[in-house]
Formats: C-alpha cells, sequence, structure tokens
C-alpha cells in the first residue's frame, strides 16, 4: 500500500500527475524531489510552496496560468540551469520561439553537480534534468550546448532576438578572499563539484553553507579527510530549516570537523591557519582548499548586455545567489508572462 503523505507530495508537485499516467505521458511527470519546502513552511505557518510547482497556491491567479502569447518573440536564453531551462519550457509552450545557449557539454547547471553530489536523492535530482530533457524537445526548444554567451558573440547574434535571459548562475567570490594570504591556492568547489578537477586525500572547505556541506559529505563518504571552516556560529545557515537536522546528523555521523566562528588567515600548499573570533589560531593540515563562500552572480554579462537587446531579464542565481526553488520559481514566473 502507498502511504498516503507519499501521494500527497507527488500531486503537489504534478497535480495532473493521474492524467499524464493514464494518458501514458508519465515521463513528463515533474516528481517530488523530497526538498521538504513545503514542510519547512507548513511549520513555520506560511502558505505552503512546492519547490516543484510554481503554481502551487497561485492555482487562482491568471498570472500563474500558461496562456498563448498575443505576440511570438524570439527569446534567447543563457544557461541551461533549472532557471533558464524552467522559463524557456514555459516561454515555448506558449508559442515563443526559444534558444538556450549553454557553456557547458550537458545542461543542468550546478543543478547537475548537486545530484552527483547529494548523498540522499541524488537520482529525485536528476529527475528534473530529464524532465527538461523531454519538454524541452516536445515543445520545440532550441539547446545550444558547448556556446559561451560574451558580449562579442552577442553582437553577432543579437538582431535575430526580441529577449534575453540571463539565467548564467552564480560562481565563487573569489575577491572576498583576497587579503587572504595565499588566497591563489584555493580551489573554486565547483570545479570539484561538477568533477573537473579532482579533489586532495585531505580536504578543508571553507564554508558550510549548501554548496560546502554537500561536497564535503561526498567527499568523506568516499575516503576524503574533510574539514568545514564556517564564518557563522552555525553551520546550514543558507538551508531551509526541515533540512537543516539532515546535514547536521551527515556532519555528525561521517565524523567531518567544523571549525565554526573561524575564518582563513593563511593559505599554503600544507594545509591553512584558520583564526576563531575569540582569535585563537589552529593549523589545519590539508593538500586541498576548496572555496566553498560567498557566491557572487555575473553582473558583468548584465551590464555589457544591457544596451544590445530591447528586453532584458535576470533570473535564479543570476539576480542574487540562492537555490533551487528560487530559480524554477523564477524561471517559470518570467515564463509566463514575458
Ligand atoms: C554541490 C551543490 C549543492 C547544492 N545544494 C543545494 C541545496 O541543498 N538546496 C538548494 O536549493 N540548492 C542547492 N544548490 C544550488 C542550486 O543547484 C542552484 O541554486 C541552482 O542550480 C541555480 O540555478 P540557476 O539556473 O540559477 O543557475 P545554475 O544552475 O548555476 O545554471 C547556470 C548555467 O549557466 C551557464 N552559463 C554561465 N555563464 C554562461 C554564459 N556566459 N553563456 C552560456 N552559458 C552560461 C552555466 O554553465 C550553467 O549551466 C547546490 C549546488 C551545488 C553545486
Ligand atoms: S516542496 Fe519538495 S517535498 Fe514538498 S511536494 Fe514539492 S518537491 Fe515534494
Amino acid at each position: 500500500m502507498i502511504p498516503f503523505w507519499s501521494i500527497c507530495s507527488r500531486l503537489l508537485a504534478d497535480p495532473d500527475l493521474i492524467h499524464k499516467a493514464a494518458e501514458d505521458r508519465l515521463e513528463e511527470t515533474r516528481r517530488c524531489i523530497g526538498s521538504l519546502n513545503c514542510l519547512s513552511r507548513l511549520f513555520r505557518d506560511l502558505p505552503y510552496t512546492c519547490t516543484m510547482n510554481p503554481a502551487l497556491g497561485h492555482e487562482v491567479e491568471p498570472e500563474y496560468h500558461v496562456t498563448a502569447a498575443a505576440f511570438k518573440k524570439k527569446i534567447m536564453v543563457i544557461g541551461a540551469g533549472p532557471a533558464g531551462m524552467e522559463c524557456a519550457i514555459t516561454a515555448a509552450r506558449r508559442g515563443h520561439d526559444v534558444t538556450v545557449f549553454e557553456k557547458a557539454g550537458r545542461i543542468g547547471g550546478n543543478l547537475a553537480a548537486y545530484a552527483d553530489n547529494d548523498l540522499a536523492r541524488p537520482d529525485d535530482l536528476r529527475s528534473i534534468i530529464t524532465h527538461y530533457e523531454v519538454m524541452a524537445r516536445k515543445h520545440g526548444v532550441r539547446i545550444l550546448l558547448n556556446t559561451e554567451v560574451e558580449a562579442k558573440f552577442m553582437r553577432s547574434v543579437l538582431h535575430q532576438y526580441d529577449v534575453c535571459v540571463v539565467a548564467a548562475g552564480a560562481g565563487m567570490d573569489r575577491g572576498a578572499m583576497r587579503t587572504v594570504e595565499g588566497h591563489e591556492h584555493l580551489i573554486d568547489v565547483l570545479d570539484v563539484a561538477h568533477r573537473r578537477i579532482q579533489p586532495g586525500s585531505k580536504v578543508v572547505v571553507i564554508g558550510g553553507g549548501k554548496i560546502g556541506l554537500t561536497v564535503a559529505e561526498y567527499l568523506k563518504k568516499n575516503g576524503t579527510e574533510v574539514t568545514i571552516v564556517e564564518r557563522s556560529k552555525r553551520i546550514a545557515g543558507d538551508i531551509k530549516p526541515s533540512f537543516k537536522w539532515r546535514h547536521a546528523s551527515w556532519v555528525e555521523e561521517l565524523g567531518i570537523p567544523c571549525l565554526t566562528s573561524s575564518r582563513p588567515t593563511k593559505i599554503a600548499r600544507e594545509g591553512v591557519t584558520v583564526v576563531s573570533d575569540k582569535g585563537a589560531e589552529t593549523f589545519v593540515p590539508a593538500d586541498m582548499v576548496l572555496l566553498a563562500a560567498p557566491r557572487e552572480p555575473n553582473h558583468q554579462l548584465f551590464h555589457e548586455l544591457e544596451w544590445m537587446i530591447d528586453e532584458l531579464h535576470g533570473i535564479g542565481d543570476a539576480l542574487i545567489p540562492r537555490g533551487l526553488e528560487q530559480a524554477i520559481h523564477e524561471g517559470y514566473r518570467l515564463g509566463v508572462r514575458v
């Protein structure tokens, strides 16, 4: 027998699930990914929302309905992460002609790296990317992989488009580490998360937020010695309430030391010197130091494109680095109105 809650959450994520099953269109389903966003909101007495279903709770608002566009536009979307794909597919469903430009060789953006490192539900997270592949094909969204958009490229294509959507995500803010001695030894955590760089055997992760924690847990589970250094009093500051406990218990179970209220002062080949808010200095031996916070969006791209196109929009982490829910919701909300 299927438990009641299980059916319930699946229908929050995709209210058309039963119809899709009856019509043999199950590959079009938006799967519940167990993100617990719905529960986090309920526990705070807020109307619940669903990571996967941006229209949940807004069903009676016409602004959230997918309706035929009054005027068919040619839309370019920069970035095939969840924000870009959600926007592209929603806009294409309304009749727009949409092309996505993606500099990597795969779609999914940082969601793909999240799925590759998550210990609890990698298949659920990957199902979002499969869903986007299916829906992009169904609605005729063109996806150009290995195609980076920068000012020069933009000048050569801009006459073909009415709208440009910047969904290029965010990277790590290396500038914030400029004052730390030896900051040039820092490795971007996203390079390890995307498997572009092999991790060391003894790693320090600077930043105990969602990205740092996910990668640290994955590395530890797979045999790497890991220490987390976090500026705040507690780890998991940017993680939704119903998920904090999960990371806290993984960190404990896996035995990952966390130096909280601490920041790095010197990075060398042999390790990191860390100082606490109380002034205590600790040396942590390491053969690799990963920068996992803070994050910064590529605002330069916005500035470069500003005078090149009639309509310019920004969504997801490209606006403010946050998470999956905001990326999907902003992509959808722009897609239904653009
Ligand atoms: C390890 C890890 C763990 C995470 N854990 C969580 C979590 O627990 N909860 C949560 O909510 N979120 C988590 N996230 C964050 C989440 O994945 C991101 O917030 C989300 O992917 C943002 O979506 P986006 O579409 O805005 O940007 P992205 O997913 O970053 O996609 C941007 C895309 O744009 C492409 N691009 C960039 N510049 C250009 C250009 N000039 N031309 C063409 N293409 C370009 C990039 O290659 C990328 O594919 C995690 C991320 C990682 C890496
Ligand atoms: S918010 Fe997350 S857990 Fe809740 S129904 Fe949606 S996808 Fe499932």
